[in-house]
């Protein structure tokens, strides 16, 4: 019996090889609070992945992020209770929008980039213009978003919060870290599933050093004078321990990156009988591998993915379902039609990708599912 190929294999750094610096932080005495490693690393990550171009904070994983930023960049006013946002993402994008007391709005993906859908979009920012209180675009699997059409909206008064979970790592086609030099929040996780694997935790970026500030306020009791709460706040914080994590995470990232994109690319070699997401970075963050089944194959979709799971395969669907097929998100009414997600999410096959991948199980991948397509075909 062949070993079985996990959908994915976390990757996080050793604490036990970096026995020096575990010892050092533990001599400091401090171990959160934005203590010195944390320090250390929200400036090497604004050097190495945004150009040494505004500011970054930690957080203890990205759903803290996304209240914190929907919470300080939220248009309030009567009637402004919603929040756009494409039906295929997380749930952690609605539930932050949720417990900022907004509702969701959903809005469709492009069926190529699986990106939120900029007619869509606005559709229903025209529908609902005074009634949108943020813009919540989430950057598909670690794609690159249009941040100038988003950057837009926002001067035109309707804020937005980017949810770009899975993109740390991913490198635009200007040569920068996705979202380097925006001045909107840019999220990003460092859970554990995610390429940038540090255990948990969250990133906010912005090149606007007043907002990362300010959310830094907030995600510390909103304390802005001595023990003393100035704006809403909770605790947001990432430990010490988190801290060194993410820095020695960002030791390894160029490699890993590059890794998952050559595993990436070799899918897409040995599987033509499959779509893919259509590329809009010079490279991205791989987070797992999503794909299609053609149109003709979607209806044998379930069963095709079970015969991978029987023969030891970790496969997923990301996003199925999507978020207003989920029971606690359904109630939400106000949405677009969703005819390109509703597809999307019918056909995703999500394929097992992780730094240590083999080509070897690659291809085990690849001609498991051939066999399986050609099977379930009859
Ligand atoms: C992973 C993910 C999150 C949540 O990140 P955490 O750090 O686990 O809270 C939010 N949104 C999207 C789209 C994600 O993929």
């Amino acid at each position: 019996m062949t070993p079985p190929i996990p959908f994915l294999r976390p990757n996080p750094p050793r604490l036990s090889d970096a026995l020096d610096q575990l010892r050092a932080l533990e001599d400091s005495g401090v171990f959160s609070n934005f203590g010195p490693v944390n320090t250390n690393f929200e400036r090497r990550i604004v050097e190495t992945c945004f150009g040494g171009v505004g500011a970054a904070l930690t957080v203890c994983n990205a759903t803290i992020g996304l209240m914190l930023a929907i919470r300080a960049c939220m248009r309030e006013g009567p009637g402004r209770r919603y929040a756009l946002m494409p039906s295929f993402t997380f749930a952690a994008t609605a539930h932050a929008a949720i417990w900022a007391g907004l509702e969701p709005l959903f809005c469709d993906i492009d069926p190529q980039t699986w990106l939120p859908c900029a007619a869509s979009e606005d559709e229903l920012i025209r529908r609902h213009r005074d009634g949108i209180a943020v813009i919540v675009p989430y950057a598909t699997f670690g794609a690159v978003l249009d941040l100038d059409r988003y950057r837009a909206l926002a001067e035109a008064g309707l804020p937005v919060v980017v949810d770009a979970a899975a993109s740390l790592g991913t490198v635009t086609r200007d040569g920068q870290g996705f979202g380097a030099g925006c001045p909107l929040p840019v999220i990003f996780s460092m859970h554990v599933t995610k390429t940038f694997a540090a255990t948990e935790g969250g990133l906010i970026y912005s090149a606007d050093p007043a907002l990362i500030e300010r959310l830094r306020v907030m995600s510390n009791f909103g304390f802005g004078e001595p023990r003393s709460a100035t704006m809403p706040g909770l605790n947001g914080k990432l430990s010490e321990i988190g801290a060194l994590y993410a820095l020695l995470k960002l030791d390894g990232l160029e490699a890993v990156v590059a890794r998952r994109a050559a595993l990436h690319a070799e899918y897409i070699r040995q599987c033509p009988g499959l779509d893919f997401q259509h590329p809009t970075a010079a490279r991205q963050a791989h987070q797992f591998v999503p794909a299609l089944f053609r149109p003709g194959d979607g209806e044998r979709a379930g069963e095709v993915r079970a015969a991978m799971r029987a023969a030891g395969i970790g496969v997923a669907n990301y996003f199925m379902p999507h978020l207003a097929e989920q029971p606690y998100f359904a109630g939400f009414a106000a949405r677009a039609e969703l005819p390109v997600t509703r597809d999307v999410s019918r056909r995703c096959l999500s394929l097992p990708l992780f730094d240590g991948m083999s080509e070897a199980e690659l291809g085990r991948v690849c001609e498991m599912l051939d066999s399986a397509l050609r099977h379930h075909r009859g």
